[in-house]
């Protein structure tokens, strides 16, 4: 029989604000083991939470970005649960009145565009962060736990889709695409590395054409968006030949396991009545008002799709304006063409040698040491003729290793090319006056002979040498 995957993600952003959600504790990453808490994000009997307003509004920004219903009211729930690393043995979650409802998204895998539904865009905080040690830090076979509290309470933003995807590439550029989105409201640096951007995925079979969805298994602890693509491929091969041998899909929560390249069997999944919510009784209720968000909606930078399209309007290839986008490297191509660099030519090199370079380092975008001015000359120098594209990969690296702007770099290694007729005209009739049979057969007509002559002055020079002003002067010479 063949199936239909069912698939619906539910995403947590770590927002990037300043202090957490409930209290004034710091929010940062890599901090010394529980130095940033306080009796609030510790759950001591008596502390009492404060909303964090700029999570709210951020919260209310993506909404929009989805293009969410924005609730005038909603409310915070406690979700309860016993765990180690939930001091309070409730999270401060929301439940049936969510800060946003609704929405969509428009994602494209390559092979046209799909809608994905948006279910709800809620506000929650994150829990502290466990250790296991011993027995490979896995949690059933170690030895003990170490928890830190750092994380406790840092404000967590849950983005639900309905079951509307149907395949693991799908899957994968709704997740990229959404992370671009948070990229460029700037709410989160969305590094699935560190857990700041975290997926799950629920999938499911259905018989080919069939309406009814199939029994779900939730896959988590995938931290790139590759292994994303591969949890639910795996997820969909195993539940198929379950389902092939006519035994029943078991509604769990499973593990990917990126060595093994499988998901495990989990806990058990819970209901929503497991959990006991009810509203938070130390919180009101939140009342957004109506002209906030219009002034949140009016404050958007442009959005990835937009701002795509915008760049392909300027001449760049759809795959190149994609990849910018994804990869955080739109601003620098925006402000090295605003410095009157020629987009195709920008482009290129950003999403070729700057790109490759973030690769090779591990680097992100905003550790670059080039900003999009600097990419600008570099690519001005090359159109006008001064500098060849070999030498300027070896520019970049210089100017990316912080030797300077690429004109300097460029002059202290040597590698401005000759484009000074004066400077080149020596060279050329040397090569002339030692190779007569070449140029006999040249005047003759054999044209490919040009390229031999350019290829001697070439090397003359060290390779610096103008090759369109050396192929124009040898024609001028013989005569041609
Ligand atoms: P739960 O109560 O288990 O958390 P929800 O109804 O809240 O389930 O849905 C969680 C996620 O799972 C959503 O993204 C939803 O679209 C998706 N989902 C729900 N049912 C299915 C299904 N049968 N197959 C695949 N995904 C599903
Ligand atoms: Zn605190
Ligand atoms: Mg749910």
């Amino acid at each position: 029989m063949s199936y239909e995957a069912v698939i619906g993600i539910e995403t947590h952003v770590e927002l990037q604000t300043a202090s957490k959600m409930f209290c004034g504790c710091p929010t940062d990453f890599g901090a010394e083991p529980n130095t940033n808490v306080c009796p609030v994000c510790l759950g001591l009997p008596g502390a009492l939470p404060v909303p964090n307003e700029r999570a709210i509004e951020w919260t209310v920004a993506l909404g929009i970005a989805l293009g969410c219903e924005i609730s005038q009211h909603s409310v915070f729930h406690r979700k309860n649960y016993f765990y180690a690393d939930l001091p309070k043995n409730y999270q401060i979650s929301q439940f049936d009145l969510p800060l946003c409802v609704g929405g969509h998204l428009e994602v494209d895998p390559g092979s046209g565009v799909r809608r994905v539904g948006i279910t709800r865009v809620h506000l929650e905080e994150d829990t502290g962060k466990s250790t296991h040690l011993g027995g490979g830090g896995r949690i059933h076979d170690a030895e003990g736990a170490l928890i830190d509290f750092n994380r406790s309470g840092i404000p967590l933003l849950e983005v639900v889709t309905e079951p509307d995807i149907r395949s693991p590439e799908e899957a994968r550029a709704y997740a990229q695409e959404l992370r671009a989105i948070v990229l460029a409201l700037g709410i989160s640096d969305a590094r699935l590395e560190e857990g700041s951007l975290r997926f799950d995925a629920n999938v499911s079979l259905r018989p080919e054409g069939a309406d009814e969805l199939g029994i779900k298994v939730e896959v988590k602890n995938m931290n790139s968006l590759r292994s994303l693509q591969r949890a639910l491929a795996f997820e969909i091969e195993r539940q198929t030949a379950l389902l092939d041998k006519g035994e029943a899909i078991d509604q769990e929560t499973r593990h990917w396991d990126e060595e093994a390249g499988r998901t495990e069997p989990g806990r058990s999944k819970e209901e929503s009545s497991d959990y006991r919510y009810f509203p938070e009784p130390d919180l009101v209720p939140i009342q957004t008002n109506p002209e906030a968000v219009e002034r949140i909606r009016g404050a958007l930078p442009e959005l990835p799709a937009l701002r795509r399209a915008r760049h392909i309007a300027l001449g760049v290839e759809p795959a190149a304006a994609a990849t910018m986008a994804s990869a955080g490297l739109a601003a620098m191509f925006d402000d090295a063409v605003s410095a009157g660099a020629d987009p195709r030519a920008a482009a290129n090199w950003v999403t070729g040698e700057i790109t490759a370079h973030l690769n090779r380092t591990g680097d992100d975008p905003s550790d670059l040491v080039m900003d999009g001015r600097g990419l600008a000359e570099l690519v001005g120098m090359i159109g006008g003729g001064e500098l060849s594209s070999t030498a300027a990969k070896e520019v970049l690296i210089g100017v990316l290793a912080g030797e300077g702007s690429p004109r300097e770099v460029a002059a202290a290694k040597d590698l401005m090319q000759i484009s000074d007729e004066s400077a080149i005209v020596s060279e050329v009739d040397a090569v002339i006056e030692t190779h007569p049979d070449e140029v006999a057969r040249m005047k003759d007509g054999d044209e490919r002979l040009a390229g031999f002559l350019v290829g001697q002055v070439m090397k003359a020079t060290g390779g610096r040498a103008d090759p369109r002003l050396v192929d124009r002067l040898i024609r001028e010479r013989v005569g041609l």
